[in-house]
């Protein structure tokens, strides 16, 4: 990225808007490819695809007022918009390879775009994920990734490959972001390093987890839209059920301790923790419990897949208990 160039018109209230390609150039090309053939600047990004290797292709869009307010920080939104689609190839077991990005500008905010870029190619480097070309326009504020990853032969992490017995795990804690969401929706303005704040605004995309469970997890699915909704998804593809037992389920510890809401509820419909819940055999326990000290990463066993079809959970005592709640549906 270059720095802000002065040899533009300037009108005394403000300089002039730079142009598409200028934007392009100036916030987004960062020069000759390095993992592709060919990057920005021609019509399509050119990539020699590895041998023996199966791509796995996301796609995911942000919208302003609906994934995220409209002040929302610049450089946390270029880390999110990325972080979410490296998420999904987590979820499927794939290495991070390139990307693309499409966004809409309602109008050119020379520091915003700063800030989305420094987020953006922050946590792009850091999974050695490149930007291999996009699309610009003017438009309410909308970023859409896709991203390309790839993975060895017939490894990938599917949905629908859960089995009655296998055992479901989770990774890290979930309910933080919703916490952080209701902190902020009633007016709490959270310091950008609150811990909550950061479940919410930088989501750590659990790659490395991905990879190290190829051979052993069957299913797996990344939490978006919240636990019940995302296992929801694994047992409609695999066609099974699923017990939670609640006094397992890893809570952050702020959504926990909060009296204004309800933490069970929270953990289990919030969405956006972009956990991996997975499948496993449960002669694979110890390998997975090792993968976790090896990730620095808590692993928590919070049930099991059944056969038939539901969700059921237990309370502490076994009992089954009934809890309306339900992942979060954009039309629903
Ligand atoms: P075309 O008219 O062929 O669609 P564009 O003029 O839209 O090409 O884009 C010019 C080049 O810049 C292309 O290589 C495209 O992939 C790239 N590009 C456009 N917008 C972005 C962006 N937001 N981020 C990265 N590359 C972009
Ligand atoms: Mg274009």
């Amino acid at each position: 990225m270059g720095g802000a160039r002065s040899d533009r018109p300037a009108t005394s209230a403000k300089r002039a808007a730079i142009g598409e390609f200028e934007l392009i150039r100036r916030f987004f090309d960062r020069g000759p490819a390095r993992r592709v053939e060919l990057g920005i600047g021609d019509d399509c990004a050119l990539i020699a695809p590895r041998a023996g290797r199966t791509m796995a292709v996301s796609t995911d869009m942000l919208v302003s007022g609906r994934h995220f307010l409209p002040d929302a920080d610049p450089r946390s939104l270029g880390h999110k918009a990325l972080a979410v689609n490296l998420s999904d190839l987590a979820a499927m077991g794939a290495d991070p390879y390139a990307f693309t990005l499409a966004i809409a500008l309602a109008r050119v905010d020379e520091r915003w775009l700063e800030g989305f870029a420094s987020g953006l190619f922050e946590i792009a480097d850091r999974f050695r994920c490149e930007l291999i070309g996009g699309d610009t326009t003017a438009g309410p504020l909308t970023i859409s990734i896709t991203v390309l990853g790839d993975l060895p032969g017939a490894v990938a992490l599917r949905r629908d490959r859960a089995e009655p017995g296998d055992d479901l795990w989770l990774s890290g804690e979930i309910g933080g972001a919703a916490y952080a969401l209701h902190r902020r929706l009633a007016g709490d303005a959270l310091a950008p390093d609150d811990p909550s704040a950061l479940r919410l605004d930088r989501p750590e995309p659990r790659v490395a987890l991905g990879i190290g469970l190829r051979h052993l997890a069957r299913a797996a699915i990344d939490l978006s839209d919240g636990l019940i909704g995302d296992l929801g998804h694994i047992c409609e593809r695999s066609r099974v059920g699923a017990r939670i037992e609640l006094a397992r389920l890893p809570i952050a510890a702020a959504l926990a301790r909060s009296p204004a809401v309800d933490p069970v509820r929270e953990a289990l419909a919030g969405g956006d923790d972009y956990e991996l819940l997975f499948c496993a055999a449960a002669e694979d326990r110890t390998a997975i419990s090792a993968l976790g000290s090896s990730l620095s990463l808590p692993l928590t066993r919070i049930g099991a897949i059944v056969a038939g079809q539901g969700i059921v959970l237990h309370d502490a005592r076994g009992a089954p208990v009934a809890i309306d709640t339900k992942g979060f549906d954009h039309f629903g």
